[in-house]
């Protein structure tokens, strides 16, 4: 007969052979060292409701699984051509800087995401280029706009 515990740490429900009563079982999601002991039967009710989804695993078995990629699950695709396109849209029309503002803020974005895991990093280095030429040709065009001032000012006073 097995007996069924949540993990101490993660919640997982870790099924054992009563006969490993008394020694430490690995939580195969978190690794942490479950006691296994004898009163440990999990109520059914709250395993119902806390765990729905989790399989129940036995660390003792042969088919034990390994720590199973669940890190691009639930991420946002990212929008490195559409920033990449900003980018060069501002590149190619000068005086018309709103596509580079507005990819240097969405690249910017996009980058803070994908440090925190939320958003696919597959295109970081699209989307670091998009942002780099928004940001540039951002800083150009103000530049510039500063410079064709500065001009108008001193013929002005000429
Ligand atoms: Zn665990």
């Amino acid at each position: 007969m097995a007996i069924q515990f949540p993990c101490t740490h993660c919640k997982t429900i870790l099924r054992i052979e009563e006969r490993h009563i008394g020694k430490q079982a690995r939580c195969p999601q978190c690794q942490t060292l479950n006691l296994v002991m004898e009163n440990m039967q999990f109520p059914e009710n709250e395993s119902e409701r806390e765990a729905p989804t989790t399989p129940i695993l036995n660390p003792y078995s042969s088919d034990f699984p390994t720590t199973s990629s669940t890190s691009t699950r639930n991420q946002q695709p990212h929008r490195a051509g559409l920033i990449l396109a900003l980018g060069i849209a501002s590149l190619a029309c000068n005086f018309c800087f709103i596509p580079g503002i507005l990819a240097w803020i969405l690249g910017k974005q996009d980058m803070r995401k994908m440090d925190q895991g939320v958003m696919d990093s597959e295109g970081r280095a699209m989307t670091q280029v998009g942002m780099i030429m928004g940001m540039v040709i951002t800083l150009l065009c103000i530049l510039s706009l500063a410079a064709w001032l500065l001009l108008m000012i001193a013929l002005a006073v000429v």
